[in-house]
């Protein structure tokens, strides 16, 4: 994969082609403010190269994505004084993903925010749980 997709509005904003509020960057990232915010301060770090998603990332881009939204959590511990916060990736429309650049969603959380636990927690009993383990084992 080329490093930058024409058709990405992710690559462009990296470019300085497309508008954005960016909070931080380094030579790997950089993270911008995500126009249609789940709560106050949520951002998006975004590799500046390509990758359409978490299986398609190199490893040192991963890993600067992760520093940089740790930085970023940091900075708005004190600039927002949230109660806590989520990181958040989707991978593939299945899962949620609708911009095919990687990402990491950085989203401060409030007491009073609307947000909810996306699952309802269900039980399992051990042996099926054990046997969906082995499978994920045999796949290493
Ligand atoms: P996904 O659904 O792929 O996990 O998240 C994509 C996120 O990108 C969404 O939260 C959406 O609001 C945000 N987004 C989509 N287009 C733009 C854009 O042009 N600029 C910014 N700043 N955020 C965008
Ligand atoms: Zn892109």
């Amino acid at each position: 994969m080329a490093d930058r997709d024409p058709d990405c509005i992710f690559c462009a904003i990296v470019a300085g082609e497309a508008p954005a509020e960016i909070v931080d960057s380094d030579e790997r990232t950089v993270t911008l403010m995500d126009i249609n915010p789940a709560t106050k301060g949520h951002a998006l770090v975004i590799p500046r190269r390509h990758s359409e998603d978490l299986l398609a990332i190199d490893d040192d881009d991963l890993a600067a994505c992760a520093i940089a939204a740790r930085r970023v959590v940091r900075r708005m511990e004190e600039a927002l004084d949230p109660d806590g916060f989520n990181l958040l990736n989707a991978a593939r429309v299945a899962a949620w993903q609708t911009v095919f650049h990687f990402h990491i969603h950085v989203i401060p959380r409030y007491e009073d925010d609307p947000l909810k636990l996306p699952w309802i927690p269900r039980g399992a009993d051990m042996d099926e749980i054990s046997a969906i383990a082995a499978t994920i084992r045999e796949g290493q």
